[in-house]
């Protein structure tokens, strides 16, 4: 793997696989909107200033890259909006849609060009985007826009094999990020390694498997 796109990647899990891309002496275009300490001190290609929502999003991303190709992209960038139990902030309901689920499609489908055979894109996710996994309700925005990226990671993964481009879908499990105030049950470290572990090991049998970073499979 030569060049690896992260976005998201100023802090929490994406900050730590761009850590952990760049060890494995990966050049790491890190994509976000405002640099952090951390990621300055990584050493890698920081692209700032980039709302992955934006409209003109696609394009920087495109301009900078220029015609490198992309080995790896991750779509990580994402929110939690919490909700009190059955009344959901519809509006919050359409930002997290915009951020999580159309937001990745949009970026994937812009740099397709860019893509090669053997390319892979990795969609962050998450299991309260899974319907069979749902046994405590709630969460209506963030459960609806991660269902909705998952929808359209598989329908990405059958349209781009034809490519050689292969799509993976991680739940990253519950990592300590300031998504979830920092009360997970892994760090970012530890579910970035995993991620890359099922980045490395994905297959065309597995492009479009929505799967858990330790390698569970998770029902749709
Ligand atoms: P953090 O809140 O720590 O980080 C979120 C990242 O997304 C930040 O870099 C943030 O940038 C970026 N981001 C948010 N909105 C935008 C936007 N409009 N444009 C560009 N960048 C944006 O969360 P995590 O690291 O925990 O989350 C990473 C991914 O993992 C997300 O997709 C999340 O849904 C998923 N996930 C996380 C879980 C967890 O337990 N932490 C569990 C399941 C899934 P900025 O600093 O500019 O806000």
């Amino acid at each position: 793997m030569t060049l690896a796109l992260v976005t998201g990647s100023n802090r929490g899990i994406g900050l730590s696989l761009t850590r952990l891309l760049k060890a494995r002496g990966v050049h790491v275009v890190a994509v976000c909107r405002r640099s952090s300490p951390a990621l300055d001190a990584l050493g890698v290609e920081v692209v700032e200033g980039v709302d992955v929502t934006a409209q003109d999003a696609p394009g920087k991303l495109l301009a900078v890259l220029g015609d490198r190709t992309v080995d790896l992209l991750v779509n990580n960038a994402g929110i939690l909006v919490w909700e009190t139990k059955l009344a959901p902030d519809l509006e919050a309901a359409a930002r997290q849609f915009e951020v999580n689920a159309l937001a990745p499609l949009r970026l994937t489908l812009a740099l397709r060009p860019r893509l090669v055979p053997g390319s892979k894109v990795a969609m962050i996710t998450s299991r309260m985007g899974s319907i069979g996994d749902n046994t405590s309700g709630g969460a209506y925005g963030y459960r609806m826009s991660k269902a909705a990226l998952n929808i359209a990671t598989r329908s990405l993964a059958l349209d781009l094999a034809p490519e050689g481009v292969l799509v993976a879908l991680l739940h990253p499990g519950m990592v300590s990020t300031d998504m979830i105030g920092g009360r997970g049950q892994i760090e970012p470290d530890d579910a970035a390694a995993q991620l890359l572990a099922r980045i490395d090991a994905l297959d065309a049998a597995h492009s479009g498997a929505f799967q858990h970073a330790n390698g569970q499979p998770l029902p749709w």
